[in-house]
Parts: structure tokens; C-alpha cells; sequence
């Protein structure tokens, strides 16, 4: 590159987070202590988190600053390519101009970096030695595996066991870091004790993971704990996605009518779609704006908006979202990062308001999807994003049937170069449909936790 075309990219780099809180029609309801149902404050926070991110989970400034050596790992992969998919396009045979912006160039393989960094920063600026997490499918692992390395922090990941012995090169690739990757449950934590006493085989899951990796951070003064979806920070640090695509679209002449993004917890469809939901809160911009989960999991479709424990072992505050139960155990589909009861409270929020849409896909279709999308664009994206692809291309072919030029933008969050085994078992023919599993969410929504209005 040469030296016009550095400058021209390090503009591009956005200087600050956009943070939705002050433009929201209403107020987020407050978050409540589990043991006593009173809001909490900062001090409930502060053996987990840094003071800087707590500030930033409450904060009411619209624009937040991004630290100069977060930006400084930035420069590595942002800004990230926005692409218009012409030959998607031309397969579908539509008048509908698709955009997708491309978060698969981070060194991990997805947006999780964008947060990671940042957490790993605001820890090493306040003296902590070590952060511990937990990983269900391993992005979220790799992604503060990576950061830790790049802040010189020590790093200890509580992994889904199944997952562990499923994933061995996400496993790899987050000692490559230098993190320690343990499978969970382990004897490392009394929750991890208490679950193999009663089942030593047990494959683990993320609410046991979570709950290890709290304890973890809760019993050393040195560690902190740092969580890769649904809080408003994490959110937060994603919106350079969505200030970048802004000016990217700018650029290519064009306003998106659709903005799609897929919710796991939330964080990568948030980082897209708030700072065009920016222009539809304050100016009354009409853009459509899209959350597509798996009909497996179903939270935004089907859930409760009510108050629900974060984890399944029921440590955690107790926000409003939209829930399946905290008991709720999805089945287990090959989108590992969209297997989650609950949501971000803000994206909620903003479904219960109706100022943005939620729709439910079916593994299959999002398979078919992710196939047609690699063998036209080029780029195999991972299970998870495909679901906003399947949606990119319902609206792309919408639009056909209306004769309309719509214009489409989706988040294609990460690749899927570690999900080879899903699309081996698609072309096998063994990959199965979920249909909202009614019985077991009406089960888990009995355990909802009684408090709040
Ligand atoms: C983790 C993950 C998701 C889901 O998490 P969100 O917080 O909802 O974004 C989606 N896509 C990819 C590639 C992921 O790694």
C-alpha cells in the first residue's frame, strides 16, 4: 500500500463508539441484584469487571472515545471491506442491491475481536493480571485468547467439553495465543466439582461454563471475568461495524431500505444495524431493521419479555429480554453461537417497541443459504451468519416478486473455516430441521425467577 492509501484507511477507522442508550424511545427496565430483587449498582460489578466498562454499561454519552492502543490493534483489520454481492445478485436474478459488510478478516475470524480488544485494554489500564471466560463453539475463546496476547494478559477459558473434544483446532488456536483452555466441567471450581459428582460424563454446556468462569473471577483479586455478547459495552465496542459501513454505503451512493444481522446474544447484529437505527430514532429515517435467530432457538419469536437470570445456574443479575428460561437447553444445531436463552436487554427492548423486526430460520434453509452464498460470492461463511444471509435473500427475492430495488445490508459476522464438519454433514444429508420446541420452552418458562413487573 502506498503511503496516500494508509491515511485514506487509518480515516476510516472510526474514532468513537456510538452508544444507543441516549436515543432510545424509552428506558432500559433497571438491572436487579439475584439475591435481594433491588436494582444493583456499581460496587455488585466490581470484583468481575473493570470501573471503565461498568461506566460504559450505564453510560448516557452518545459517543465514547476508542482508546488510542485499541485502535492501534484496530489498524490489523479495520476498516473491514463492505462488498456489493453482485453475483449473488445475478443468481437470484433480482432488482435488489445487496451489500454485506465483511467481519471474517479479523485475526480470529470474526467480529468478537472488535469487544475483545477492548475488555482486554480497560483490564490492563486497571492492574488486572488475568481474564477467565467461557467458550461454547470457540470464537469467543479465540477472540480473548488473541487479545489477551496483544495486551499481555493471561487468559483462562472454561470450554464446553463436548466442544473441546469436537473443536480441537479452536482449541489449538487459543493456546497459539497462549491462553490455558480447560473443559468444562473441571475440577478447577466448585461448580465444576459439584456437576461431575453427580455426572462425570457430562458433555458440558455454556451455562456451566459461565458459571465456572465467574467463580473463577470471583475467588482470585488478580482476575477478571469478560463476556463476549448481550451487555451494553459489549454492544457498544461492536458499533464500529455499523460507523464504518455509514460511510461505506455513503460512499457507494446508496442508503440500505434493510439492514439484517443474526442475534446470538445480540452483539454483532447491534454493531451493524445501531448506528443506522441512529438516523430512524432522531430523524425519522424509515430503514427496516432485521434480527434473524434459528427456529431451534427462538428467543425473539417465541420467548417472554420478562426478567431472567443470564446463566442457567442462576448467579447472574436479573435483566429484562426477551427469554426461553434460563433452564431452556436448545438443541443442539451447528450455529453454536445462536444457542442462547436470552438477549441483549437494548435489542429487546427494541423488538417489545417494534422499532425493529425479529423472524425465526430453519437450519436447512440457512444451510441452503450459506452453499448458495459460497459458490456466487466466494466467502464460506459460518453457520451463524449465514442465518442473516437466508434472510438477505428472502428480502433480495421479495423484491423480485414486488419488481422493487430494494437495497439490502447484512453482517457476514464471521467464516466458517472451523465449521467444515456442519456443511460436511449437510452435504451428508444428516443435518435436521428444529422447530420450536414448545414443551421445553413452556417447562423452562415455569422456572422464570419471581420478581420484577
Ligand atoms: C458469536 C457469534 C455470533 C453470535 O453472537 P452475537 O453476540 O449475537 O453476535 C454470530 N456470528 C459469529 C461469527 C459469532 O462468532
Amino acid at each position: 500500500m502506498d503511503e496516500t492509501k494508509v491515511l485514506l484507511a487509518e480515516q476510516e477507522i472510526p474514532t468513537h463508539w456510538y452508544n444507543i442508550a441516549p436515543d432510545l424511545p424509552v428506558a432500559p427496565p433497571p438491572v436487579l441484584h439475584p439475591g435481594t430483587g433491588q436494582p444493583i449498582g456499581p460496587a455488585d460489578l466490581a470484583p468481575l469487571f473493570p470501573l471503565e466498562l461498568i461506566k460504559q454499561e450505564v453510560s448516557q454519552e452518545r459517543f465514547i472515545e476508542i482508546p488510542e492502543p485499541v485502535r492501534d490493534i484496530y489498524r490489523l483489520y479495520r476498516p473491514t471491506p463492505l462488498y456489493r454481492a453482485r453475483r449473488l445478485e445475478k443468481a437470484l436474478d433480482t432488482p435488489a442491491h445487496v451489500y454485506y459488510k465483511y467481519e471474517g478478516v479479523s485475526p480470529v475470524g470474526s467480529h468478537k475481536a472488535n469487544t475483545a480488544l477492548a475488555q482486554a485494554y480497560y483490564n490492563k489500564q486497571e492492574g488486572t493480571r488475568r481474564l477467565s471466560t467461557e467458550t461454547g463453539a470457540g470464537q469467543w475463546g479465540s477472540a480473548l485468547a488473541f487479545a489477551g496476547a496483544m495486551f499481555g494478559l493471561e487468559v483462562t477459558v472454561y470450554m464446553v467439553k463436548v466442544s473441546y473434544q469436537q473443536k480441537p483446532y479452536r482449541r489449538s488456536m487459543m493456546q497459539t495465543y497462549g491462553a490455558e483452555v480447560i473443559a468444562s466441567p473441571s475440577e478447577r471450581t466448585h461448580a465444576g466439582r459439584t456437576v461431575l459428582e453427580e455426572h462425570p460424563d457430562s458433555p458440558g454446556s455454556l451455562g456451566i461454563a459461565i458459571s465456572e468462569a465467574v467463580e473463577d473471577a470471583a475467588t482470585h483479586d488478580d482476575t477478571h471475568y469478560s463476556l463476549g455478547s448481550v451487555l451494553n459495552h459489549v454492544l457498544l465496542h461492536q458499533t464500529v461495524i455499523g460507523q464504518e459501513a455509514l460511510r461505506q454505503m455513503e460512499k457507494a451512493g446508496e442508503e440500505p431500505d434493510v439492514v439484517i444481522g443474526c442475534v446470538g446474544g445480540g452483539s454483532n447484529f447491534a454493531g451493524l444495524s445501531f448506528p443506522f437505527l441512529r438516523a430512524k430514532l432522531t430523524q425519522g429515517k424509515k430503514t427496516r431493521v432485521v434480527a434473524v435467530e434459528p427456529t431451534a432457538c427462538p428467543t425473539l419469536t417465541q420467548g417472554e419479555y420478562t426478567y431472567d437470570f443470564g446463566d442457567t445456574v442462576g448467579l447472574t443479575p436479573l435483566v429484562k429480554m426477551y427469554t426461553l428460561g434460563h433452564t431452556f437447553v436448545p438443541p443442539n444445531i451447528h450455529a453454536g453461537g445462536l444457542r442462547y436463552h436470552g438477549d441483549s436487554p437494548i435489542v429487546s427492548l427494541l423488538v417489545h417497541e417494534k422499532i425493529i423486526e425479529a423472524v425465526a430460520v430453519p437450519q436447512l434453509k440457512v444451510f441452503d443459504a450459506a452453499v448458495q452464498f459460497a459458490r456466487s460470492e466466494g466467502i464460506i461463511p459460518a453457520p451463524e451468519s449465514a442465518h442473516a444471509i437466508r434472510t438477505a435473500i428472502d428480502e433480495a427475492l421479495a423484491a423480485r416478486e414486488a419488481g422493487e430495488r430494494r437495497v439490502i445490508l447484512f453482517n457476514l459476522s464471521g467464516h466458517g473455516h472451523f465449521d467444515m464438519a456442519a456443511y460436511d454433514q449437510y452435504f451428508a444429508g444428516k443435518l435436521e430441521d428444529y422447530e420450536y420446541p414448545r414443551e421445553l420452552v413452556q417447562e423452562a418458562l415455569a422456572h422464570l425467577p419471581k420478581v420484577g413487573a
